[in-house]
């Protein structure tokens, strides 16, 4: 299919020409005609999906049909700041060549350009709910115009707190509108959210949570939590990842992973719900530009990061929650692009590993080709080595792993000035 197919008008069609799109994404192809037609929608769709463009096309399409009058006519919320800056990227590209004007507001900064920039008329809002709500309070919002209501990453939000958030929103807003509801799984949590916001919804679903993307290579490497760092510059010797996204669980462990590779003169920076909101879209800027190789995340700071052609995403630890998995490795093999999705699982983490084979339905190769082998098979109450255990550096870390004497690894040896 073609977007020519799917009735858009002129201005939008050639937006999506200049952005190099030549046909629509699965969940594009279903969700425009249904929400060109006034339908509710309920879609089932990750990131990376295209589902941005999904709802944003159809309502830059349908504002610019009709008379402009002042107020704001769509709201989109989203639950993290980088993904409602995306979002807002996304409606500025789409509706380059048309009159709809829109702005994003989020918190952790200081409110008075964005209170500005609604005083000066926008048609579309892009927020998300904290600093939405606030300016609601403070009558700056005003949102009885309201047509179009769309709830993005909806199972994110709910994780992340969200909830009454979201429902004192849903309550502020006209009845009568068209809303759009986005989720990557269905759980019945949401599933109730979803029917309190929406009216004879149709359903779209694309690749389903429990499938992730053929086009992601994945593997798993078995190694002990210590030797975590080492193993990962290792795996950074290879030249050819240009870039990596590495997930830990913690926003510490995110800033212990950046010390590590800074020492060994890799170039890294740590995105986390610690960091300002500026450094955050700093370290964001300098990954995208190729300044910084490696980007170590946790995986709320995380969500909605949308780098096109990230090719490498590491698991330095894997997630408890197993959809989050298939959310980390989402960020890769996107729009098309192949990627690789490797993992490091520790002893205590072999459970969370069964978990998500269980949940993608698929065993992940492991790769043992590596200087780290596992030698911890217990759970550690205690992570410092006993007193009377060898504490001395191992300054040759094949003495650890006499196996790994063995193999030939046939990598790619790089010295460090090429990294
Ligand atoms: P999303 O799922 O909305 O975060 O989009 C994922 C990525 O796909 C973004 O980088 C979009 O710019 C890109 N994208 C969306 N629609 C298309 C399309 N039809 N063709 C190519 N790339 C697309």
């Amino acid at each position: 299919m073609t977007f020519n197919e799917l009735q858009l008008v002129e201005p939008i069609l050639q937006a999506l020409n200049e952005e190099g799109y030549t046909n629509p994404t699965q969940i594009q192809e279903k969700a425009i005609p249904i929400v060109l037609e006034g339908t509710d929608l309920l879609g089932c769709a990750q990131t990376g999906t295209g589902k941005t463009a999904a709802f944003a096309i159809p309502i830059i399409q349908m504002l610019s049909q009709q008379q402009r009058e002042k107020g704001i006519k769509a709201l989109i919320i989203t639950p993290t700041r980088e993904l409602a800056i995306q979002i807002g990227e996304s409606f500025a590209s789409y509706g380059r060549n048309l009159k709809i004007k829109h702005t994003v507001i989020f918190g952790g900064v200081t409110q008075s350009s964005q209170v500005n920039a609604i005083r000066n008329g926008v048609d579309v809002l892009i927020a998300t709910p904290g600093r939405l709500l606030d300016l609601i309070g403070q009558g700056f919002i005003k949102l009885n115009q309201l047509q179009f209501f769309v709830l993005d990453e909806a199972d994110r939000m709910l994780d992340m707190g969200f909830v009454n958030d979201v429902k004192k929103i849903i309550k502020i807003i006209p009845e009568k509108r068209q809303s759009l509801f986005f989720s990557a799984t269905m759980p019945p949590t949401i599933m109730q959210l979803a029917s309190s916001i929406l009216k004879d919804p149709e359903r779209v679903e694309v690749t389903p949570v429990s499938s992730t993307a053929e086009i992601i290579s994945q593997e798993v490497y078995f190694v002990d939590k210590k030797n975590k760092p080492a193993l990962l510059v290792d795996i950074l010797q290879d030249t050819t990842i240009k870039a990596a996204l590495v997930f830990t669980r913690t926003k510490h462990g995110a800033d212990r992973v950046v010390r590590f590779l800074e020492k060994q003169k890799i170039k890294a920076a740590s995105i986390h719900g610690n960091k300002s909101q500026n450094a955050r879209q700093k370290a964001l800027a300098n990954f995208k530009t190729g300044e910084i190789r490696v980007l170590v995340a946790t995986d709320i700071a995380a969500r909605g990061i949308d780098i096109e052609e990230l090719a490498f995403v590491v698991n330095y630890e894997l997630p408890n929650i197993p959809e989050t998995y298939v959310h980390r490795i989402g960020r890769t093999g996107r729009a098309g692009n192949s990627g690789k999705a490797i993992s490091f699982c520790d002893y205590e983490e072999k459970a969370y590993l069964k978990d998500i084979e269980k949940l993608i339905q698929l065993k992940i190769n492991v790769n043992d080709a590596h200087f780290y082998p596992m030698e911890v098979f217990e759970v550690l109450k205690v992570e410092k080595p006993p007193r009377n255990e060898s504490r001395k550096p191992q300054s040759d870390k094949t003495k650890t792993n006499p196996k790994a004497k063995k193999k030939n690894f046939n990598r790619n040896k790089t010295s460090k000035k090429q990294v």
